[in-house]
Parts: structure tokens; sequence; C-alpha cells
């Protein structure tokens, strides 16, 4: 702990009840309580859209897929009455990751929105936006060297972005944030392509479960990158026959070849994985 510490320096958030620092002590905020965190990726078709819940019943949605469909599909991990979301984590604003976080914030209570800053020309950024403003949603601008406590002894790194890059690409400033859990990780790298990868090379990125960066793109999972992971499990998140013909047959090759165990939401649909602090178990 003392070395990750060091490394990243990280900066302090706490999450929705937790937010009181002053009366968490250090050692009930990292203590992992034995309960099971869930993560399910969702099948909003093509796009991102993961489910957390800690052992604490802290809930966090990571991007929200292109449109609605991220509502029913929630509805299978969420009981009907919780109209609450403590925080949302936006990867970057494109459609197929911002659409239904618009659906989200209109119907939804949340706390916190993380994002990178990024801004975009798109529609639906706009709306967001307004949404944000309009429910006093607190947002911050994370950064790399942040943790984020998300309760239960759950918690975010985030690795990327590590400085706001001032570009048209959206993908230049791509929040990947490693969600740590016991000695469980789960590696949430959203549209990371080869040059993120090798950004974070030399992080502890050694984690069970990888998701695989830009719906398993010719453009990510890099051999380098795969071989630091080493992931046992690999969860891409992608539309069935979408037209960008993700994910790319390389890409499933490479993963076969380091024996990864890979599961499809195109294929299989939502994806729910549990860890309980010392091992992950697909549900
Ligand atoms: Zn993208
Ligand atoms: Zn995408």
């Amino acid at each position: 702990m003392r070395k990750l510490l060091e490394r990243y320096r990280p900066k302090y958030i706490f999450l929705g009840a937790l937010g009181v620092a002053a009366v968490v002590t250090w050692s009930a905020v990292f203590h992992f309580d034995g309960g099971r965190l869930t993560v399910a990726f969702l099948d909003v078709g093509q796009g991102d859209a993961i489910f957390i819940e800690t052992p604490a019943g802290n809930q966090v949605l990571i991007d929200g897929g292109p449109n609605k469909k991220v509502l029913s599909e929630l509805s299978r991990v969420m009981p009907f009455y919780d109209r609450s979301i403590d925080a949302v984590l936006l990867t970057h604003p494109h459609q197929d990751h911002i659409g239904g976080l618009v659906e989200i914030l209109k119907r939804y209570n949340v706390d916190f929105v993380f994002d990178s800053g990024d801004g975009a020309s798109l529609a639906e950024f706009g709306e967001f936006k307004k949404l944000v403003s309009e429910k006093n949603i607190k947002e911050v601008k994370v950064r790399r060297g942040y943790r984020i406590l998300l309760g239960g002894g759950a918690y975010f790194d985030v690795l990327l972005p590590e400085v706001f890059n001032d570009s048209e690409n959206q993908h230049q400033n791509m929040v990947v944030v490693r969600l740590t859990y016991g000695s469980t990780c789960f590696l949430m790298t959203g549209d990371a392509e080869r040059e993120h990868e090798f950004k974070i090379l030399g992080d502890d990125i050694d984690c069970q479960v990888l998701k695989v960066g830009h719906h398993g793109s010719k453009t990510s999972s890099s051999e380098a990158f795969l071989k630091a992971v080493s992931p046992e499990i690999a969860v891409i998140q992608a539309g069935a026959k979408n037209r960008y013909g993700h994910p790319y047959q390389a890409v499933l090759d490479r993963l076969t070849a380091s024996a990864v165990q890979i599961f499809r939401t195109d294929i299989s649909g939502a994806v729910i994985i549990e860890s309980n602090g010392k091992n992950v178990f697909v549900k």
C-alpha cells in the first residue's frame, strides 16, 4: 500500500455517505469487509456501460452506452424502486459512451460525475452538461493520481489522463481507472488505444479482469499490454453485427493465445462478475 501511495501521491475523493471524511478512519476506508463487489458489463449494443455495486452498497456507472437501452439493462441489476446512483464516470464524450448517461441523469439521482473535463460538439454532450448543472451534481475532473474511495474497501485509482490534452480527438483525454477490491482488480480502459496502453505499462495493472479497450478494435490490446495485465477474464463490450467490425479478429487471437477467458456482450448479453476480495467469479 505504501508503495502505491508514494507512486500515485493520491488525492482522495470520498463517495456518498463517506463524504464526511473526518469521521471515517483510514482503516475503515481501506479494509475490505469480506462482502461482494459486483461488476456488471451491460449489454447496451455498440458502446460501454459498466455498473458497479460495492459491498457497502454504493453504486457507480462507468459510461452509459449509446441510448436508452442502459435503462432496461440496469433494471436487471438494480431493484425498480432504487432511483439513485452514487456516481457516474464518463471515460470520454463519444456517443456510444455518453448517450445513455443523459437518460440516466434524467431519471436517477446522481451525486457525482467524474470525467476528464473534455468537451464535445455532440448534442448529447450539451444535454449532459445541462443536466449536471441543473441538478447540482458535483463534477470532478479526474487526473492520474486520484483515488476515489467507493466504500466497503473498493476504490478506483485514476491512471489516465495524466494532464489535459487540448485536442480535437476525444480519445486523447481517455479516463482509465483500475478498480481494486481486496487483492482483486479490474482494469477499465474505455476506448484506450495503444498509445494509452504504453503510458501505463509500468503501473500495477496486473488485474484479473480486463475490460478490453475500444470494443476490441485493432488499435488496442497490444501484446505488451496484454502481457502486463495478464487477465484471467477479458470482457468485450460491442454490438452484435456492428458496422465497425468490433471485435477485431487479431485481438481475439491475441487474447486466445494468452489463454484468457473471453466474454462478449454481443454474444452472451450482460456479463456479471463478482469479487469476494480474493477471487473473481463470472455469474
Ligand atoms: Zn470513443
Ligand atoms: Zn467507444
